[in-house]
């Protein structure tokens, strides 16, 4: 089924999930026990996440026939434009038709480690948008692709931003799943501009719950999200203390999700950390989902 579709007839919003790979060095199993325990939240879909730099992208497609097969979720399969030619491209999209994965995330990606920039394949695409239109001239997938409420790391002109998404959705994108952000109003004056730049395809807020303050401030200095002054005294006041961070965070994360949720939106995508408790404890605490 495509996705998009449930943006179309799911009560809003839609609950979704996401997934990485474990490391090549650890069993594909652990990921899959995660799966199992996220199952019983009933989300509407999984994503899974595609190796940075390209890496590891036979466990990505494992990972979502998993999901799609076995789980009987719908998945959703990251791909970057990282290292691929149109051929391997191709061939990626040929192995998620085979098992009946139908929606993919559409990403430029970041530049390999030791890499500082990044850098277009031979024969290959240098934006998402490119991807994106690759995509859709198979006609068999839904597409989704990314949005940034805080700007992108290499575009801090809001304005520019804007005008890049709207290239990117207009070349065939069903929804969007946002980059990080722990500012609600961050997302409330972005969604404004998109729908003045007359975008409407559906937004999914891509929440991420802090549950350990050095892990958080290392992703938040790699894709920007800010950190607002509430939540830096959360993360000052508990860093040693794992347990009590993580109690801070979830509440955090609950706080956000219900004001957004009075705000109209389409979808939370919850970025799992691949842990399950502590998802769970979320949509319990929310009610986001009745499932649970
Ligand atoms: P693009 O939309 O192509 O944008 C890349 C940069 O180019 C931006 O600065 C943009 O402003 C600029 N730009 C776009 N179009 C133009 C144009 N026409 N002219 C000039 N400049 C332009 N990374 C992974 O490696 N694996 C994953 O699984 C993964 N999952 C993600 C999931 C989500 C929900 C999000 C938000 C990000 C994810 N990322 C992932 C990170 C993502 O790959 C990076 O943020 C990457 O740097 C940008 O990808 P993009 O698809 O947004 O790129």
């Amino acid at each position: 089924m495509h996705i998009g579709e449930l943006f179309k007839k799911k009560a809003k919003p839609v609950v979704s999930l996401e997934v990485f790979p474990p490391k090549p060095t650890s069993p594909i199993e652990n990921v899959f026990n995660t799966l199992e325990g996220l199952k019983a939240l009933k989300p509407s879909f999984i994503s899974v996440t595609y190796g940075a730099g390209g890496g590891n992208s036979a466990r990505t497609l494992e990972i979502a026939d998993r999901i799609k097969n076995h789980c009987g979720i719908e998945a959703l399969a990251h791909l970057t434009c990282v290292g691929l030619a149109r051929e391997e491209i191709d061939n990626m999209l040929d192995r998620l038709e085979a098992c009946q994965v139908h929606n993919v995330l559409a990403l430029r990606g970041d530049p390999p480690a030791g890499e500082i920039s990044f850098k277009q394949p031979a024969n290959g695409y240098r934006y998402a948008q490119e991807l994106i239109g690759h995509i859709k001239d198979r006609r068999q997938f839904c597409i989704a692709a990314a949005a940034y409420p805080e700007g992108h790391m290499e575009c801090r002109d809001m304005g520019k931003s804007i005008e890049y998404l709207k290239m990117k959705v207009d070349q065939g994108v069903d929804f969007l799943i946002t980059q990080l952000f722990f500012d609600n109003n961050s997302y409330y004056a972005f969604r404004e501009r998109v729908l003045q730049a007359g975008i409407d395809c559906p937004i999914s807020i891509g929440i991420m719950p802090v549950l350990n303050a050095a892990q958080i401030e290392r992703i938040t200095s790699l894709c920007g999200a800010r950190i607002p002054e509430k939540l830096k005294i959360l993360l000052d006041k508990y860093r040693n203390s794992t347990a009590d961070m993580e109690k801070a965070g979830i509440e955090y994360a609950c706080e956000q999700i219900l004001d957004l949720r009075d705000h109209q939106i389409d979808g939370i995508h919850l970025y799992t950390m691949n842990k399950v408790e502590q998802i769970k404890t979320i949509l319990q605490q929310t009610g986001i989902t009745t499932m649970v």
